[in-house]
């Protein structure tokens, strides 16, 4: 049976949880405790953000998510990409029905991974499209209070695209954050986006654990040969221009999109392939506690 911290229970008077604050009603302080003792119990928090939908944000947090339950971390994977949640076709789980009971969501276990998804809630997949901004805002916020994970060491939030109110709430909310993982792609085009995206962190005082850049080239699976098909080099250049660190650079592989269509996290089949190898390389720099001393503190 799970130990239930609630705040009234908790004796660290030091957390700004323990009184309310000024001007703050007893209901949005009721929801700001339920919140923080679902929160207080992970100890690693990490968002993947992305400036633009498409660049690879997803594929990134379901990786990063499967490498370290594979490692025999206790690791939550949670999908508030409201627009476009892709986390369970990913992860082969898309359809499952909701389990818990109102105002407690349990999540869905798969491979050793709890995940959950903002798309579990959507009975049409076309549905977040028609809600509208406070609405957006409301269904993040509770769907934050309401999942229940138990005590986690990492919990792996796949946020919406862009630096407007979603991604913004989703910062807001989810307090401390260990740090963030910035993905795009390596056109010039895209690092306007990654410049907002790392100006976003550093307003919301949220580290920038690195920035990768997806879609790198294309590795031929004949020869071996690296071809960049697209303009190149964007994330490196802006990791050195912001100076945050540059995590590395994944090639377009058909194999990771393979991978996510059949509903199976590449790296737990292709660990030991060129871009299993360069995955794991960033993952690792994200999750060394030596190289990032933010991290397991
Ligand atoms: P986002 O979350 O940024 O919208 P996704 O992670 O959903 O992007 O990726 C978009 C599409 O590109 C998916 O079909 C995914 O499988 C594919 N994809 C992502 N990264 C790669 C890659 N390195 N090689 C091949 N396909 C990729």
């Amino acid at each position: 049976m799970e130990d239930k911290k609630t705040c009234s229970s908790c004796t660290d008077t030091s957390c700004a949880t323990k009184n309310r604050r000024e001007n703050e009603s007893e209901h949005d302080f009721a929801d700001r405790q339920r919140l923080e003792s679902r929160l207080c119990r992970i100890k690693n928090k990490i968002v993947v953000l992305s400036g633009k939908g498409g660049v690879g944000k997803s594929t990134v947090a379901v990786n990063l998510a499967t490498a370290l339950a594979l490692a025999g971390q206790r690791v939550g994977l949670l999908d508030v990409d409201i627009h476009g949640p892709s986390i369970p076709t990913m992860l082969g789980i898309q359809g499952q029905a909701l389990k818990g009971e109102p105002g407690e969501l349990l999540p869905v276990e798969v491979g050793g991974l709890k995940v959950m998804s903002v798309g579990f809630l959507l009975q049409n997949p076309d549905d977040a499209i028609i809600w509208r901004g406070p609405m957006k805002m409301g269904v993040i916020k509770q769907f934050l209070t309401d999942v229940n994970w138990g005590d986690l060491d990492y919990l792996i939030v796949d946020a919406p695209p862009g630096t407007g109110d979603e991604p913004l709430s989703v910062c807001q909310l989810i307090q401390p954050l260990t740090g963030a993982v910035i993905v795009t792609t390596p056109q010039k085009v895209a690092a306007v986006d990654v410049r907002k995206s790392v100006s976003f962190c550093k307003r919301l005082d949220v580290p920038v654990l690195g920035i990768v850049e997806n879609m790198s080239g294309f590795v031929c699976p004949k020869c071996g040969e690296l071809t960049q098909i697209l303009p190149q080099g964007a994330g490196r250049q802006i990791a050195s221009d912001m100076n945050v660190p540059f995590l590395g650079a994944i090639p377009i592989d058909p194999d990771v999109a393979r991978a996510a269509d059949s509903g199976k996290a590449f790296i737990g089949q292709f660990a030991q392939t060129n871009t299993g190898k360069i995955m794991q390389q960033i993952i690792s720099q994200i999750t060394d506690p030596d190289k990032n001393k933010k991290l397991n503190a």
